[in-house]
């Protein structure tokens, strides 16, 4: 049977688009697959109504360090239906340019689910179309543990769903999702539990991360540290999580579970076409985004690649040249990534931590380190420690990590992951001027 397409994508989230826009940019024609909203995770459920979420708590902290300034305001709350209706709007706004864009760009689009019937062949909605290469970007979902009472919780989609703020919150889980969603809802106004079960982050720097915790509690967060949840129940209208702290006066509006992330590799067919996936069900790949399978690939979070709109863009991007665009070594480098973790403030975080340099370096690293008051919060009441840490290697001192959390570390993060990539040393830093009076002048001021 003929090619209908030259590529088909399952999946229109960050990875899927941006395989289909760049593949079509290169005069393939292209079929892409999706039965939910367009953008995914990321536009519908992740990192933009989360940053909606995040801007909305940073004004209600402001309104706090306002009052302290002087200016004459009390404090006031958020009308959450009022701003959610800009919220999604925003996002109504990004679907329609979406749409606008593939069309513009002939990209047929399918709204609807697609299952491999063979190597070539997709079926979606009765039709089958067929194509001599697959891109696999069906994304992951949240996973709740499998303890009793589980359903009383809810998820981060849940989240997005919530139409006022609850009082009090049992926030499960110590990733980024958990510290992020914790952090807006204590700004809001909740009471906030934090139950992890090991340390906070476990990918990011120790230090970095103790510090988080001190600072956390500082604001007013329950943080748990090394808690086990055994169980959820409903107790009248409230309801109590059994866990290995002793949470026993604690009832809860709202149960949050935040334990990570399962692939969406099931009810896919890979099993018609042979694909093969890990033991937690990421399909496999290998650096260039090849599946097992010639002219079957896959990016984003279906993978076990880092979980991050702009890690499944890159790789999309970098495939799509690689199939359709004759640059036969395109592919992704997957070091260096930069990441932020939306606290208040935020976390911001590019390279190797000390462990991990450690182990990669011996002992051939030395850090440099910087604790400070940040000067907003020095003309405030309230006060916080903000942390930087810089992680060097080898005798020449190559600035292997930078770390970084305070005010603004989200936004100066970007540039430092350019200077990693360029192969900066400490030196380097050493010899550039600082900007002041500014918190990420102590980045180049260590010592
Ligand atoms: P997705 O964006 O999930 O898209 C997959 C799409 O595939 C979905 O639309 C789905 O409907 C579709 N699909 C599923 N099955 C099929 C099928 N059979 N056929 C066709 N289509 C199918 N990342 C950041 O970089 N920064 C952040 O600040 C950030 N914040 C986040 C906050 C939250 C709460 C969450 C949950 C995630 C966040 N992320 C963030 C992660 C980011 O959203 C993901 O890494 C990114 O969306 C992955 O893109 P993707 O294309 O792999 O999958």
């Amino acid at each position: 049977m003929a090619f209908t397409h030259d590529l088909i994508v399952l999946g229109g989230g960050s990875g899927g688009l941006a395989g289909a826009f760049r593949a079509a940019r290169l005069g393939a024609r292209v079929a892409l697959l999706e039965p939910g909203a367009l953008g995914g995770t990321c536009v519908n459920v992740g990192c933009v109504p989360k940053k909606a979420m995040w801007y909305a708590a940073q004004m209600a902290d402001a309104q706090n360090l306002a009052h302290d300034y002087g200016f004459d305001l009390t404090p006031g709350k958020l009308d959450w239906p009022a701003f959610i209706a800009r919220r999604t709007a925003y996002i109504e706004r990004i679907h329609t340019s979406y749409r606008t864009r593939l069309a513009t760009a002939g990209i047929e689009v399918v709204a609807a689910r697609g299952t491999l019937v063979d190597a070539q062949t997709v079926e979606a909605a009765g039709r089958e179309l067929r194509a001599p290469h697959v891109i696999i970007a069906t994304g992951a979902h949240a996973r709740r543990l499998d303890v009793p009472g589980f359903d009383l919780g809810i998820d981060s989609d849940g989240f997005f769903d919530l139409r006022a703020c609850p009082e009090r919150v049992a926030v499960i889980g110590g990733g980024y999702i958990g510290v992020e969603l914790a952090g807006v809802l204590h700004a809001l106004g909740a009471e906030v539990d934090l139950l992890v079960h090991s340390r906070l982050l476990r990918h990011f720097d120790d230090e970095v991360t103790d510090a988080l915790v001190e600072l956390l509690r500082v604001q007013g967060i329950g943080v748990h540290l090394g808690c086990s949840v055994q169980g959820l129940r409903r107790d009248a209208d409230r309801l109590r999580v059994a866990a290995s702290a002793d949470l026993s006066d604690r009832r809860y509006d709202t149960v949050l579970w935040a334990v990570g992330r399962e692939p969406n590799s099931a009810g896919l067919g890979l099993e018609n076409a042979g694909v093969a996936c890990d033991e937690r069900g990421h399909v496999r790949v290998d650096a260039s985004q090849n599946t097992n399978v010639p002219g079957i690939y896959a990016i984003g979070d279906v993978t076990a690649g880092p979980a991050l709109t702009p890690v499944a863009i890159a790789a999309a991007r970098q495939l799509a040249e690689r199939v359709f665009g004759g640059h036969a070594d395109a592919r992704l480098d997957f070091s260096n990534i930069p990441t932020v973790v939306f606290a208040h403030p935020p976390l911001a975080s590019v390279g190797l931590t000390e462990q991990a340099a450690r182990g990669q370096f011996g002992a051939d690293v030395h850090c440099y380190r910087s604790r400070f008051t940040p000067m907003p919060l020095a003309l405030s009441d309230t006060s916080y420690k903000a942390f930087m840490k810089l992680v060097c290697a080898g005798a020449d001192e190559r600035v292997v990590g930078v770390h970084a959390l305070c005010p603004g570390a989200d936004e100066m993060i970007q540039g430092f992951a350019v200077a990693l990539k360029a192969g900066a040393r400490k030196a380097d830093f050493d010899a550039t001027v600082a900007v002041h009076p500014s918190a990420s002048e102590e980045l180049v001021l260590m010592e």
